[in-house]
């Protein structure tokens, strides 16, 4: 395995190029975007951007404070009480969440330039998952604003009465997104709201905060009445703790680690606001002995070698049967060691950089604690000189066990952890010892075992013989502490929709 050359950014842009629209984003001032104007910060101070493969600077960008704060919530909250967004015809709503979708589709190459260079991630995964996803995610919840109903009730009580249910929105939403999906998880949390008649306040990650200013730029291009959707940049401790606990927002939507979820979850239950909590995970994937081998390995490229391993759901403890252990381990290496690392902008790059120096000493830091604990390196290299500060090869750990740090921690990298095993039952147990239980995997061609596995995985989604799949269709979010409430799917309106029960007496 070759050293990680450093790269630079200006040979990178040289190398690749970028749209004139990305390179005209970037040359320009960033501003927030906040009761429809461009707008900086009212104190002024602004914060640093990042490319993660250089680490050199990309943009600056506004540092809100609690006043920027309020000035966005009191916009979308009168946004909200004017009905100037739940009170446009059903039909109208879709159409203007399909015209920012069009727009999306449109610059789709330009969204993606900019994710890649923000968030450090492979240009072509990122076209692929981060903006068409988003885009399709957009579309799907656009069709669900024509198709909000209630219910009538057929009641007992003495008398005549007709009874029957609205769904009305929730009100002024307060959105925090991390960085590993900034586009991404963005629009997982406006979507739904958007198609139910919420206004909101979006807040991204300090590292990630560019795809979300581009696409508030589409908003304004595709006419969003102001104060719909309000973009602030700031930190997170600060400006995002002050967001979640205004008392003028209804819902706290929140995707993060587990222990800031904590945080913001008891926020959100002082003000009695409806929260969803998407948090972090640590997924099995269970390999019986009938696995495809094939398969298996397929699911750990498009899962915790997938965006660098920085990966909510990634497959990131892998369960293999005894009789099938040593084969996997190759089938694994021989397919890891041909992934690309480099150079994000590269459309033939597989794996870009760690979001961070920092979050790379992190990774490392387990990947030492793990053969310091007994594992064995089967594929990667654990010397930081061999992957310099940013890059880390894929790396699987061999001849783990349940007792390790490194297998009950979310390390966030890409790094897989293997743990052989003799009966179905241990593995399952295993599989299940976890404070997390975001998403697991099995791997069989034996339907009844798949059942049983389907059933005993603790797991808000499990998948059989693949991993990390994601559909708008389809409800995502965790169990244990990985999480409160679905997003995705018609599941996640519910947690933007109040009922409200009529009684009228005939
Ligand atoms: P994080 O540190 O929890 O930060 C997430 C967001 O919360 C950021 O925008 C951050 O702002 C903000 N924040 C920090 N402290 C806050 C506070 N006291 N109040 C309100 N907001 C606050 O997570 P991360 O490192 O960005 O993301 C990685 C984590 O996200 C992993 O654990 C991963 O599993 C999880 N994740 C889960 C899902 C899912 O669907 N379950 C999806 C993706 C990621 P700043 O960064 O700007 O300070
Ligand atoms: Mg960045």
């Amino acid at each position: 395995m070759s050293k990680l050359a450093h790269i630079q950014l200006t040979s990178m842009l040289n190398e690749y190029g970028l749209t004139a629209k990305a390179r005209e984003f970037l040359d320009a001032n960033q501003k927030m975007y906040i009761d429809g104007q461009f707008v900086d910060s009212i104190s002024g101070t602004s914060m640093p951007v990042f490319e993660p493969c250089s680490g050199e600077q990309i943009a600056v960008v506004p540092a809100a404070n609690t006043q920027d704060v309020d000035i966005a919530v009191n916009a979308a909250q009168r946004t909200f009480k004017a009905g100037e967004w739940h009170d446009m015809s059903p039909a109208s709503r879709e159409r203007l969440l399909h015209r920012l979708a069009d727009l999306m589709q449109r610059d789709l190459q330009t969204i993606a330039e900019i994710e890649s260079l923000d968030a450090g991630k492979a240009i072509e995964g990122c076209k692929a998952v981060d903006v068409q996803g988003s885009i399709d995610l957009l579309r799907y919840m656009a069709g669900w604003a024509t198709k909000i109903e209630g219910t009538t009730k057929k009641v007992s009580v003495p008398g005549q009465h007709f009874s029957y249910t609205l769904r009305e929105p929730v009100g002024v939403v307060a959105a925090i997104v991390p960085w590993n999906w900034p586009l991404n998880m963005g629009i997982w949390k406006l979507a739904a709201p958007l198609a139910a008649g919420c206004t909101l306040v979006l807040k991204p990650a300090q590292l990630t905060p560019l795809s979300m200013l581009y696409f508030a730029k589409l908003c304004a291009e595709a006419g969003m009445p102001p104060g719909v959707i309000n973009i602030i940049t700031g930190d997170g401790s600060d400006v995002g703790a002050y967001l979640v606990g205004h008392p003028a927002i209804q819902k706290v939507s929140f995707t993060g680690s587990t222990p800031v979820g904590q945080i913001v979850g008891k926020s959100a239950i002082n003000n009695i606001s409806h929260v969803t909590l998407e948090l972090g995970g640590k997924s099995p994937m269970v390999a019986l002995a009938d696995a495809s081998i094939d398969k298996v390995v397929q699911a750990t490229l498009q899962s915790v070698f997938f965006n660098t391993g920085q990966v909510c759901s990634a497959g990131s403890r892998l369960y293999v049967h005894s009789s099938i252990y040593h084969a996997t381990l190759k089938a694994l290496s021989e397919r890891l060691a041909s992934l690309k690392v480099g150079a994000t902008l590269d459309p033939t790059c597989d794996m870009g950089p760690t979001i961070s120096v920092s979050h790379h000493r992190s990774v490392m830091r387990y990947i030492k604690l793990a053969l310091d604990e007994g594992a064995t390196l089967a594929c990667g290299h654990q010397n930081f000189e061999q992957n310099n500060d940013r890059f880390i090869y894929p790396t699987v750990l061999a001849d783990c066990h349940n007792g390790m740090t490194s297998v009950q921690e979310e390390i966030f990298g890409p790094v897989l952890c293997v743990i052989p095993f003799e009966h179905n039952d241990e593995a399952l147990q295993w599989a299940n010892d976890s404070i997390y239980a975001l998403a697991a995997s099995v791997f069989t061609e034996n339907l009844s075992l798949a059942l049983t596995f389907v059933n005993g995985l603790e797991a808000g989604t499990v998948w059989v013989n693949t991993h990390d799949l994601i559909d708008a269709n389809t409800p995502f979010g965790g169990f244990k502490q990985s999480g409160i409430g679905k997003d995705l799917g018609h599941e996640q309106l519910d947690h933007y929709l109040e009922t409200k029960s009529v009684w009228i007496e005939v």
